[in-house]
């Protein structure tokens, strides 16, 4: 072992300015009483301008985005809604908090979004809707899934939450679904901590999703007459405004992304021996997590390639995991019963990291980081 980081390499941070502590100061100052939304407006405000759809609407987190989302089409009990198998749990648990069934479906093995074929393979007279990932940014095949959706009459759910800045033929992810949620986890992209944001071109749906958030107030109530027991999702001023803080400079934030990518690309993209993130003719990928997939000869799987950057102070992610096999689907196998036995997306679910990409990263730490790669994989090759 020859390549060790002085200081861990943290996975991810954020990119948190004096202009964020500013404004944090201000809402928490003066956001009260009739100008307590007034951040929450602005953020909402920036976002949907710069996605370039009609509406947005600040929440605490994605994965209340999510549950508007599929609330607001009416998805409900007995219904069905077609899923990736490979992504982050909070993409598929919002389904069963309506009542309805996820259907896990194959993703594709370049892109890591889900396969249109497998979408299309698994409607049944119960299917109501589908969620595509915008996995690490890259972009699913959004006008196959939409031509899908209007052929069967299902709600399309995008779940950006991992692609802010993403796009595809000049179209910024988020704008693709009737819905599409965004998450602003410290993790993610844009950070206000915890949150998330909803965005739709449909006016029906914002006024769904106003009244479902606020406890199935009918818009502008005063008087608690509620119209239906719904839900409380709202995201505070202080979020907000490290939020707008964030949309100032969003441009900026998501070319270094794209340059933190660059960087990794230019040490590792020559390797025959893994894959990483794609970015197809048409998409320009905002790289929320560099990931790599070792190719299947690589003897290791994900948790002992973590374990090696970790001797080497170097933090790193799994690559999330197909939901099939996780414990927390135990209870559902009819869930994957669309899913082929070896599913093309098991080789990243099994095999691939995610690598250091917070926005403390700099050409140096992404330089050792691909050596201590490059360092374990060579070292694990079989002779
Ligand atoms: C982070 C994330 C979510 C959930 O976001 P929260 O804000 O934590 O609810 C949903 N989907 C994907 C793909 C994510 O990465």
């Amino acid at each position: 072992m020859t390549v060790r980081a002085p200081e861990l390499i943290p996975v991810a941070a954020p990119w948190i300015t004096a202009r964020e502590g500013d404004l944090c100061r201000e809402a928490a100052l003066t956001a009260w009483g009739p100008d307590h939304y007034r951040f929450n407006r602005e953020f909402e405000q920036s976002f949907a301008r710069y996605l370039g759809v009609t509406h947005a609407v600040s929440l605490p987190h994605a994965t209340a985005a999510l549950h508007l989302g599929l609330a607001a089409l009416g998805v409900g009990p007995g219904d069905e809604v077609i899923v990736p198998a490979v992504t982050w749990i909070a993409s598929v648990a919002p389904v069963t908090y309506v009542g309805a069934a996820p259907v896990l479906v194959d993703i594709d093995p370049v892109t890591w979004c889900i396969d249109p074929a497998a979408v299309e393979a698994a409607i049944t007279p119960r299917t109501r809707a589908i969620i595509g990932v915008d996995l690490y940014g890259s972009m699913c095949d959004w006008p196959a899934l939409r031509a899908i959706a209007d052929r069967h009459g299902l709600g399309l759910i995008e779940d950006a939450a991992e692609a802010l800045g993403s796009s595809l033929n000049g179209r910024r992810a988020g704008a693709f679904g009737d819905v599409a949620a965004f998450s602003f986890h410290g993790s993610k992209t844009l950070a206000t901590g915890e949150g998330g944001m909803v965005t739709t071109d449909r006016d029906d749906l914002l006024a769904r999703i106003q009244a479902l958030r606020d406890h199935g107030r009918p818009p502008g109530d005063r008087f608690f007459l509620n119209t239906e027991i719904a839900f409380k999702y709202k995201m505070s001023a202080v979020q907000a405004a490290l939020g707008l803080a964030q949309m100032e400079r969003i441009d900026a934030m998501i070319a270094r992304k794209r340059q933190i990518f660059a960087w990794y690309r230019d040490r590792l993209g020559h390797r025959r021996d893994i894959r990483i993130n794609a970015e197809p003719p048409g998409v320009e990928n905002s790289f929320w997590m560099v990931s790599v997939v070792p190719d299947a000869g690589c003897p290791l799987d994900k948790f002992a390639l973590m374990a090696a950057l970790r001797e080497r102070n170097i933090d790193s992610r799994p690559f999330f995991s197909l939901l099939s096999e996780i414990p927390a689907f135990d209870s559902r196998p009819e869930a994957a019963r669309f899913l082929p036995p070896v599913p093309r997306g098991r080789l990243a679910a099994t095999k691939g990291i995610n690598l250091p990409s917070g926005y403390n990263m700099d050409e140096e730490k992404a330089d050792l980081v691909s050596r201590a790669l490059i360092e374990v994989l060579d070292a694990a090759a079989p002779a």
